[in-house]
């Protein structure tokens, strides 16, 4: 087997990859030859992709999620953190459990993945975590302190991560997506919509496949001296933030 071909046959894991930007990161790395599983909660597995259910806000679900897939595909070398909600509200508004189930999710349901994701990446010697954040992590928004929060502690543990496994092949990056047009921001009001449509320089919003190529160019071979690096996907909305 060449270089090239092992290079197409990795195998990827993609949380929340049954919908929205998840799916459509599974499709680009399924489109580039590698074997791709993603994790689901509810509903139908899409065509052609390995799916097991997971929960990330419940370890021993994670677990069993990596187990079956590591028996399908081989040990994950590319994990793709990216299940994530919102609870919006006001700060005054905001309970601490739209705080933490927020928090739960985004931001320890990646912590936990990766704890899991990284046994069989550092025996492998190689690896690539990709942590879907968001422009609101570092340029902020009403109404989302909490999943501000979340995101912008995956900027973090990125970080973090690249100072503790960055000698074991491994690379960790955040890909901070701005506005994409998926389930999530349809259900935001028409008016906070255009108030930030008038505030992106590239006047519209993305498609999630914009922010599936930068994630699959990311864990690519020709980004292995990338790692701890923010990158955004927002069309100009967050710049220098
Ligand atoms: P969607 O709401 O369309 O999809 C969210 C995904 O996360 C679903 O697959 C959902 O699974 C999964 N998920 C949610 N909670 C859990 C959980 N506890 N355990 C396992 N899976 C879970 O979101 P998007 O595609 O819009 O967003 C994907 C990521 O991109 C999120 O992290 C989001 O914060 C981020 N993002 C999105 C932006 C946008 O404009 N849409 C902008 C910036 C960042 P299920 O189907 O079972 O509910």
């Amino acid at each position: 087997m060449s270089d090239a071909t092992a290079h197409q046959q990795r195998s990827v894991l993609v949380t929340g990859g049954n919908r929205g930007i998840g799916l459509a990161i599974a499709r680009a790395f399924e489109a580039n030859g590698d074997k791709v599983a993603i994790t689901y909660r509810s509903g139908e597995v899409p065509e052609g992709l390995f799916g097991v259910t997971a929960d990330v806000t419940d370890a021993s679900s994670i677990d069993a999620a990596f187990t079956a897939v590591e028996a399908e595909h081989g040990p994950v070398e590319v994990l793709v953190a990216n299940a994530g909600v919102t609870r919006d509200t006001l700060l005054m508004r905001m309970s601490e459990d739209d705080f933490t189930s927020v928090v739960d999710t985004n931001l320890t349901g990646a912590f936990r993945v990766i704890k899991r994701a990284t046994k069989g990446m550092i025996r492998l010697r190689k690896g690539r975590v990709v942590l879907i954040s968001s422009v609101v992590g570092l340029y902020g928004s009403p109404g989302q302190v909490n999943y501000a929060a979340s995101k912008a502690g995956l900027v973090g543990i990125a970080r973090s991560m690249t100072r503790e496994l960055g000698g074991r092949g491994i690379t960790a990056n955040v890909v901070a997506p701005g506005f994409i047009n998926t389930e999530m921001t349809a259900a935001l009001p028409e008016d906070t919509q255009k108030n930030y449509l008038s505030a992106i320089p590239a006047n519209r919003f993305a498609e999630p496949e914009e922010v599936a190529n930068v994630v699959r160019w990311v864990s690519s071979d020709e980004a292995a001296y990338i790692s701890g690096a923010v990158i955004p996907v927002d069309g100009g909305l967050g710049m220098g933030h």
